[in-house]
Order: C-alpha cells, then structure tokens, then sequence
C-alpha cells in the first residue's frame, strides 16, 4: 500500500511512502492518520492525506513509514478541505496549514476539566431585558448569517450570545464560542458548565498538547457539543457546526501570530458560509473593518445601548499632561488618595511598553507624521532621524515646529518601570498588584490575582490591557490610563483605533455599580480625536472621522494589505531579499500600491534584521495572486526567512 503524506514544513508538495503490510497496520491507514516517517536524515511527523493502491509512478525508492501514530483519524474531508483554504488564503503550505489547525499532542492523557464552582441545581436564569429580546429575535428570525451585536459594556451580551446557542444546541448542532483570552474562558467555562452541563470542550493554548488531543477527540464524536475558546478553536472539528459566536471581534489577539497568520473572523465567516450556520460577533467597540461592514449591511447589525444591570457610565475626564514631571499626574495622585481612603478599589492601565520614542512639539503638540502614509514617525535617538517605518522614509527632526514655530521640540517616553516606582513611591501603604504578560502566562496565577481584588485584599491593580476585558469588579471606584500616548503614537495607521478602543473599554469598567465611579486618561494630546471622541462617548464621530482618514490614505477598509516581511541575521540579506521581491512585484503592473521595503518598526527580533513590504489594494483578488505567484518565483537565499502576514492587525 502506498499513502501520500503531509508534513509540518513549507512545501507545496505531498510525499510518497510505502505503508507495509504489519499486522494491525491495514486497519489504520487511513487519511487523516499520522505517521511517523523519515524525511531525509530526519523523522518527521506527518499526515496521511491520500491512500494509492498502485505504486506511483516516480523514477526513486520509496521508504517506508515508520509507524502510524493514531488510530482513529484526526479529521475528515471536510476538514481537509477548511486547511486547503486556509494554506490558499494565507499563503503557506496545506500542511503548515493542517499543523497549527490540528493538536499534536501524542497520547490522549486523561484531564478533568474544569470543574464548575455552580452546579446545574443552583444556575438561576436571568430574565431578558426587552433590548436583548428584540436582538435574539430578530437574529433567529433573519435569513442572514453575519450578525454583530454592537453593545456597550455591560449590555448583557453574554445571555444573548448563550441564549441563541442554547437555541442552536436544541437543534443537535454544535456550538463553537470563542473569546479573546484565555483569562476570560474560566469566569465563562463556570457559568457556562452552570447552565449547560458537561458537553462543553474547552481548547485555548495554556493546555498540553495532549490535553488538546483529548479535547478534540471529545469534540470529533460529538460528545462535546459545545467549544468554548480562544482564537484556535475556530479550528475545532465541530459536527454540524450551526453557530460560531466572537466575542470582543475588535480584540487583536484573533489574529495569529506566527504562520498561517489567519484570523479568527475570517476563518469563522468561511466555516459558516461552508456550514451553513450562523456567526454572531460582539464588541462595544468594534473594529474599524466591522464598523463599515456594518454599514454596508453585510454584517447585521444589533444594537444594545443600555446597561443591562442599570446605572450609567462613569464620568471621564482627560488629564493633559503637560508641564506634569511625575508618571502621575496631581489629579490622579489625589483622586488615588481619596478613593482608596474610603476602601474604594483603584485599576491603573499600563499600555504596552514603551519601545518607542516620539517627537513632538511641547508647544503645540503637532505630531511628526509621514506624509506620504499619515502614520507616525519613529525617533531614532541613536542616528537622530524620524523614519517612517511604512514607506522607508526618513528625515532629520526639524529644530523648529513646522506649526508654531517654537523651538521646543523634542522626544520622549515613559517606561514601566518609572510608572512603577512613582506608585511605590507616593503610596507605599497601598496593597498594589501588577498584572502583567508573564503573570498571564499561568492562567490560575491571574485567576488567584482576580480572586484577590474581589475580596479585596488588593487596593490598586496595576495591569496591561488584558484587565480590560469582560471583568465586572464592584468595588473600583476609579481607573486610571496612565498615558493614552502609549497607543497613540505607534507607527501603526490602526493607532486611532486601538486609544478609542482601549479608553471606550476601561471606561466601561466602572459606573455600571457605584454612582460615583471615575475614569482618569492622562495624555500629552487632549485633542485627539481618538482621546476626545471616546471620553466624550461620541462614538458615530469617531468611527466617521476615523473611516474618513482611512479612505483619504487608502487604508482597510478601503483597501486589504498584504505584508511580506524578509527576515535574516545579515541585514545586507534581508533588505537585498526584500528588494528583489520589490523588483518582480513591480513588473507585474496591477491595480495594487507597493509601500517599502521599510525596516519593521521592530527592526531587530532575537537577532535577526527585519523588513518589509506592504502591498495595497482596493480588491485583494489580485494582489493576493501576483504575491502568491511571486513568493514561488522568489529565490530566497539560504538564511533569509519569509513571513507573509494577509491582512495584518499589527505592523510591528
Ligand atoms: P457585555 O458582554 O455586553 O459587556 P455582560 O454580558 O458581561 O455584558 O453582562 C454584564 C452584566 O449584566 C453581567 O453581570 C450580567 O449578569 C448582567 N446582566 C445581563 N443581562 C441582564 C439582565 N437582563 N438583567 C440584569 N442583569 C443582566
Ligand atoms: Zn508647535
Ligand atoms: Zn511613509
């Protein structure tokens, strides 16, 4: 017997073994089996995804496999078919593609999932508010299959998300539910377990592989009908899959990060178009893209704009920071002071760190922006240049502000590690936390951290954004951003988006429980209309401004962005690569834009050198083919890397 198998490596081809004849050997050979077989000098694990009776015809011996691995196949033709659209759509190989789809985990260990802290007895119903009634209704009553409900915080978008899936479950189909964090699935995997039982898988990346392994298995026989996860378990080999639900669409952590870098949405919208079943997206702060899907009715959108609980928003005030030398600014120090003088629990948000510097004028604050691109321009202190890291761009800062002609330009930044030391500092009594990346890591570490706040052992939590998200704590009286630059200022044309997204989420944190609940935002740029528009809760005129400038600059969603990015410890290398790329893409005259090669903003990653291209265009059809087409063209040279990133979130 002869199979043809897929490996976890970037090429196209498929690779022919002999499968002999060892007893127990036939019954397992099957498509969708692994098999462990040598691949030149190394062993490699692989997929069977096609099985010959004849020997094929080729001019050299063929090997053996080594073993097959699984008995039961780990997928079907269906789902082969979703990984040839995901190796298609995002540019990598099917193999590559059914790797980073399917767990590798190697024995199907035993795992107890989580147990509930409620049990099925004690699970009381919420009654629906007449907003949530109309928006399931009319859900169930479309004929559409995209559906966003787009719903402040706190709108109660969870019961509607549930209550149509338990609509769905009725029917004896399957229920795909994804959410952006892992943190997130154990509040939900409780209340969930609470009120549908134990036909629930949970798949997100803090599990071993051979937890996943079990888990996929429970999902492939239909034992577990519902999945609730984060972005890989739009993956999940769900039977007759009727609803995919998304919550938090704006979240960027939908997008992967390493190849295939596929999004969530996408390939959400493309299982339910195949399966015929519904996606329901969510988010009081949807992406840009949504936003104008939205309005050209692709997406249906449902409104919920009340507070399911009652009470209304906390009160947002911009803090400019200028002339302030400390990290906090006086207001804030005092509103700390006496917030937590009366027990009241305090949220600070860190934002990502400060990698970066930014020029500006004191003055006036005019921002350095490229012209061409309209993003902001990068201060590098070390060659004393602004470079604009979408086109390549570069000028040495004027001494003068272009705007107001006051001399006092100049750059800045403001590390953690200071905001830090300023809160350690000024409130030593206080019991402060942080929460960071490395804490999220050990999913029970912020579930323990969380736990604490609650019960108030915790006075002021000092977080990422990841504190942002779908957590309801009572007793916070205040939060506090603690520079809304941070976001502003990356070289990314989404760093409007992602300041209103983030000020209109923390905002919703508080006042849903106490009347007298504040939201602090310290910023250089109180008139930015990201900043002014989310404070002030004018959220049409900031989508309107914001879609405005997209179009004027040619951005998504008025046009799709293909990123190629050239990777090498040899800077030489990778900008020659990336120019050779430039070359061929250039002769094929099409009705796409070519930005770079640039240096990525992160222009060095564990030592190697980075740049990239952009390549635009209004219809992706064909810039999609001629990067396809040129990629396989490409002669790479031996230690340069490429990445292909098909519509990225992050241009870092
Ligand atoms: P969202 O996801 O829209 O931000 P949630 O679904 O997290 O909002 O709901 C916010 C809070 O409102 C939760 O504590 C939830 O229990 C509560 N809630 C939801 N629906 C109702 C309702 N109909 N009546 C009262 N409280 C509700
Ligand atoms: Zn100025
Ligand atoms: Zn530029």
């Amino acid at each position: 017997m002869y199979i043809e198998v897929l490996f976890n490596i970037p090429l196209k081809t498929t690779f022919y073994y002999a499968a002999t004849d060892k007893p127990g050997n036939k019954d397992s050979i099957k498509t969708g089996v692994r098999v462990s077989a040598g691949f030149g000098k190394r062993k490699l694990t692989g997929f069977i995804v096609n099985i010959l009776k004849e020997s094929p015809n080729v001019d050299f011996e063929i090997k053996n496999i080594e073993r097959i691995i699984d008995d039961v196949p780990l997928f079907d033709d269906d789902y082969y078919d979703l990984a040839k659209w995901v190796s298609g759509m995002y540019m990598c190989s099917t193999g590559e593609a059914l790797f980073s789809m399917i767990p590798s985990g190697r024995r199907e260990k035993d795992f107890e999932i989580d147990v509930a802290e409620e049990s099925l007895e004690n699970f009381s119903r919420i009654t629906l508010n007449k907003g949530q009634k109309s928006v399931i209704e009319k859900i169930q009553c479309s004929n559409n299959s995209l559906f966003y409900i787009y719903g402040v915080t706190g709108s109660g978008k969870t019961e509607v998300y549930l209550h149509i899936a338990e609509d769905v479950l009725a029917q004896g189909k399957s229920v795909i539910y994804l959410v952006p964090e892992i943190a997130l699935t154990h509040q939900l995997m409780d209340y969930m377990t609470a009120r549908f039982g134990t036909n629930i898988a949970v798949l997100h990346s803090g599990l071993t592989p051979s937890q996943k392994l079990k888990q996929w298995r429970r999902i492939q026989t239909g034992e577990a009908k519902i999945i609730l996860g984060a972005r890989s378990a739009v993956f999940a080999p769900a039977k007759n899959l009727g609803l995919i639900i998304l919550d938090e669409e704006h979240e960027a952590s939908y997008k992967s990060g390493s190849t295939p870098r596929y999004h969530a949405r996408q390939v959400a919208m493309h299982r339910i178009k195949t399966s015929k079943g519904k996606l329901i997206m969510g988010s009081a702060t949807p992406s840009v893209e949504a936003y104008h899907l939205m309005a050209e009715g692709v997406l249906e959108k449902c409104e919920l704009m009340e507070i399911a609980a009652g009470g209304t928003f906390a009160p947002v005030r911009v803090i400019d920071m200028k002339g302030q030398d400390s990290a906090i600014s006086s207001y804030l120090a005092e509103k700390i002071r006496e917030v937590t003088a009366k027990k009241g629990q305090v949220i600070l948000f860190l934002n990502r760190r400060g990698f970066f510097y930014y020029y500006y004028c004191l003055y006036c604050k005019y921002e350095f922006k490229c012209k061409q691109c309209s993003v902001s321009l990068t201060y590098h202190k070390e060659r004393n240049k602004l470079v604009c890291h979408y086109c390549g761009y570069s000028e040495t800062p004027a001494r003068v502000c272009p705007s107001c002609n006051s001399s006092e330009v100049g750059y800045s930044g403001f590390g953690t590690e200071k905001i830090e030391s300023d809160i350690n500092n000024f409130f030593p009594y206080l019991r402060s936390q942080r929460l960071d990346k490395d804490s999220i890591k050990k999913g029970s570490a912020v579930k323990e951290i969380f736990t604490k706040f609650k019960n108030n052992e915790i006075d002021l939590l000092l977080g990422t954004q990841i504190i942002a998200k779908g957590l309801n704590f009572p007793g916070v009286k205040l939060i506090g951003i603690i520079m809304a630059d941070t976001t502003l200022q990356l070289p990314d044309f989404r760093s409007a988006e992602k300041t209103y997204s983030l000020i209109t989420q923390v905002a919703g944190r508080t006042g849903r429980f106490s009347k007298d609940g504040e939201v602090v935002i310290q910023t250089y740029r109180p008139d930015n209309y990201a900043i002014k528009f989310a404070a002030q809760r004018k959220h049409t005129e900031f989508y309107n401004a914001e879609l405005e400038n997209r179009k004027a600059m040619r951005f998504p969603p008025f046009s799709r962005v293909i990123r190629v990015i050239f990777r090498s410890k040899e800077k030489e290398k990778a900008l020659l690569a990336a120019k050779d790329f430039y070359n061929i893409l250039a002769q094929n005259k099409g009705s796409f834009d070519i930005l770079g090669p640039a240096e990525c903003p992160l222009a060095l990653i564990a030592g190697s050198s980075r740049y990239h291209i952009l390549v635009t265009a209004k219809d992706i059809k064909n810039s999609h083919r001629v990067v396809s087409g040129t990629i396989e063209k490409l002669k790479t040279p031996s230690g340069v890397y490429v990445e292909i990133d098909v519509d990225p979130v992050s241009l870092m």
